[in-house]
């Protein structure tokens, strides 16, 4: 039989292999196999994995036999054999009970795997699965220097694969034959990449670690161009669409927006403004992510181009991931609008439109003549959260969609609301969440970026320190009466917690910390998170005694929680302790001081987003960062990069660092059958890049991948693969 990358692994390895192959490791056919890569590589004599594993880990070593001692056991029948193995740096001990073990001799050399325990303080492996080199194995596959260690299943061990995996690369009258390379040959040569044939037989038997580098650099580039055809290809298909043309208008409502502004525009929301009606001009819809730091101005932007929009007839929509927040653009747009918000109403400018608030928590009369304005197109402008997306509401005419605060919406929701226009409409996309390059060539690889890098001048800035108060106690009262200072100048304040505290004997879960894993420094004895009610009654009475103080969480009505923040935002109000229902977008910019306690479980971003909070005045804002992690901790260090460093950019960057890659990916990075496991968002840049513009080449040609018929496969299985998903769930 003519083995083919296609071909069953049933076909090819014995029933028990296959089927624990399928069932536990998702390979099925040969090529599964094949790219199924080691995750390290075993070198005898000189390798620290015995000295670094840890309990509970489940790990395969490559060690020698230093001792095997026998004795009857105590209590029982039987005996107990402990065998002692090594690995030049470290040592551990096997417990066999009633064990034959025949081969187990001293200086014998074998492949140990099982569940690392702990007896008596010391790390063991009970009953562990092994293979012992003997005279049957090819004495070249152990003489090797790198022995590749594979993740392994229970029932399929990494020699296992190891075995199988020589058995499929000596198949067949020649492997060079079997393997098609898909990368056409100059991509690889202006790359300087290995054939196909020849990585897939490096990286799974080595000689050498260069070896093992040239290997993965070639199979890195198939991962990184199949997913950059993907999105080119979907960059393409949107370009296709047919899109509705939306002209700026002299003397309609965005010159009356310019007119009212309050202060000029920045170089940098300008020249995107610009970008962004060219756009809408055209009959494509456009596709764009606007990125800028807290508070630089990304609403306007908006705000702009929804009014463009209004004036050549159509309707945007602006959908906002809290009430808060929809409440808040309502309430400005409005108020920048003046009677050209009013049309209809007695005082208003029957030339303008209507700002229409559309939000879950509206009462069921209000929310029937919202949508009646929506459906009617009396709306021009509707601002609201998810309710935006539900079926019934429809629009008139809906020209634009944006989307405030891109990371609390999938691109489900975003589709949703896209799908709502009879065509497909414009769509700009905004985050305060600063996206590194590859990220942003990947995972939001079919959006156009724009970046706002400006802030407006005249902002005070915003200066952050840590308050360690295990090592510097007397560092909290001082914070307070940092605090009382602002108070006292006519400022206001954040307290910020990460739960919302316990009233009604509901459970509580912390309100949305997430970010920070809560054992990062194994500590396990944790106390619970310190909680909104319970610090706002002990601040009332002890430290901000006397100042207003007020709270602010997710338990509260949407009435309750707008009323607080109205009047926090009159200045009614002097301190408000609040969940991170404050992270987003919230804007006050009379609220100079943050503290921000339990700073440890929030993630990076969420703190630079909590910080933004009061970076918004030509005050000096000040944050402060409190926890009980001791400085040196690596959560310590997280928190002083968090405060020494207001570069949205290095924080992004240092955000994917500690919370791993996989999860901005989804599942692809841990999933079995995800379709990238070597390329790293971090480490690759280039390479993704170099990916990037060469699936853009290969695609820009009529015959797209019509001459490629080998990547066109690749970008095929990715499609209808499971782990296409995450592409999904940005
Ligand atoms: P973000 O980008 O975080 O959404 P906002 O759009 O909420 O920021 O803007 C933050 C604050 O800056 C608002 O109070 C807004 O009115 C103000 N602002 C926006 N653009 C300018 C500008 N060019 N000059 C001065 N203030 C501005
Ligand atoms: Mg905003």
């Amino acid at each position: 039989m003519a083995v083919t990358l296609g071909t069953p692994l049933s076909k090819v390895l014995g029933p028990k292999t296959a089927t624990g192959m399928a069932d536990q490791l998702g390979l099925h056919t040969v090529l599964d196999l094949l790219r199924h890569y080691p995750r390290r590589y075993a070198r005898r004599g000189e390798q620290a994995d015995l000295a670094d594993v840890q309990v509970g880990d489940r790990v395969t070593v490559l060690a020698q036999v230093r001792s095997v001692t026998s004795r009857p056991m105590r209590n029982r029948r039987g005996s107990l054999t402990e065998v002692v193995v090594g690995d030049g740096s470290g040592r551990m001990k096997l417990v066999f009970f009633n064990h034959r073990h025949g081969q187990l001799k001293v200086n014998a050399w074998g492949m140990f795997a099982g569940t690392v325990g702990e007896y008596r303080g010391e790390k063991q492996f009970a009953h562990p699965d092994m293979h012992l080199l003997d005279s049957s194995d090819d004495e070249t596959d152990w003489a090797r220097a790198l022995v590749p260690i594979y993740p392994a299943s229970k029932d399929v061990s990494s020699w296992v694969i190891q075995k199988s995996v020589k058995l499929l690369l000596g198949a067949g009258g020649g492997f060079g034959e079997l393997i098609e390379d898909p990368l056409p040959e100059e991509i690889r040569a202006r790359h300087g990449l290995l054939p196909l044939a020849s990585a897939l037989l490096d990286i799974h038997r080595p000689t050498t670690t260069e070896d093992v580098e040239r290997a993965e650099q070639r199979l890195k580039w198939d991962e990184a161009l199949t997913l950059q055809l993907t999105l080119a290809a979907r960059r393409r298909a949107a370009a296709l669409e047919p899109g509705i043309s939306r002209p700026r208008r002299a003397g309609g409502l965005l010159d009356a927006v310019d007119a009212a502004l309050p202060f000029a525009l920045t170089e940098g929301q300008r020249e995107v403004g610009e970008e962004l009606a060219a756009e809408l001009d055209r009959d494509q819809p456009m596709h764009r992510l606007l990125q800028g730091e807290v508070g630089s101005g990304k609403t306007v932007v908006a705000l702009r181009a929804m009014a463009q929009v209004v004036d050549a007839g159509g309707q945007a929509a602006l959908l906002a991931p809290t009430e808060v927040l929809a409440a808040q653009h309502v309430r400005g747009i409005r108020a920048l609008l003046g009677p050209l918000g009013r049309a209809g109403e007695i005082d208003g400018d029957p030339a303008g439109t209507r700002v229409t608030l559309l939000t879950g928590s509206l009462k069921a009369a209000a929310k029937r003549e919202a949508r009646a304005e929506v459906a009617e197109g009396r709306a021009g402008i509707v601002v609201g959260t998810h309710a935006l997306l539900q079926e019934g509401v429809e629009f008139a005419d809906l020209g634009l969609v944006v989307v405030d605060e891109q990371h609390r919406f999938g691109v489900e929701q975003r589709d949703a609301l896209r799908a709502k226009g009879s065509r497909p409409p414009h769509v700009l996309v905004m985050t305060a969440t600063p996206i590194p390059r590859t990220v942003a060539m990947t995972v939001y690889g079919d959006l156009e970026i724009s970046t706002l890098r400006q802030l407006p001048s005249g902002r005070g800035g915003v200066s952050s320190s840590v308050v360690p108060v295990v090592e510097k106690p007397g560092w909290l009262d001082r914070a307070w009466e940092r605090l009382r200072e602002e108070v006292a100048a006519g400022r206001q304040a954040y307290v910020v917690c990460p739960r919302i505290g316990d009233v009604t004997g509901a459970e509580d879960e912390p309100e949305d910390a997430d970010g920070a894993p809560p054992d990062e420094d194994g500590r396990s004895d944790r106390r619970p998170p310190l909680a909104v009610l319970d610090v706002a009654e002990a601040l009332r009475a002890g430290p901000l005694a006397g100042l207003r103080l007020e709270v602010l969480h997710g338990r509260m009505t949407p009435e309750e929680k707008d009323g607080v923040m109205r009047a926090f935002a009159a200045g009614e109000t002097d301190v408000l302790v609040a969940t991170t229902v404050v992270e987003v977008g919230v804007d006050v910019p009379n609220a100079t001081v943050m503290v921000v306690l339990d700073a440890d479980r929030f993630g990076v971003s969420q703190l630079h987003q909590l910080r933004g909070r009061v970076a918004r005045s030509k005050h000096a804002g000040l944050c402060l960062l409190v926890t009980e992690a001791p400085s040196a901790s690596p959560t310590g260090q997280r928190l002083a990069a968090v405060a020494s460093t207001s570069d949205g950019f290095e924080l992004a960057r240092l955000d994917l660092e500690t919370r791993r890659e996989g999860d901005v990916l989804g599942a692809a990075q841990s999933g079995r059958r995800s379709g990238i496991k070597l390329l790293s968002l971090l480490a690759d840049e280039e390479l993704i890049a170099e990916a990037r513009g060469e699936a853009t080449a290969l695609l820009s040609t009529d015959r797209g991948l019509a001459d490629h018929p080998g990547l066109a496969a690749e970008v095929a299985a990715l499609a209808t693969d499971e782990r296409a998903e995450w592409l999904e769930k940005a």
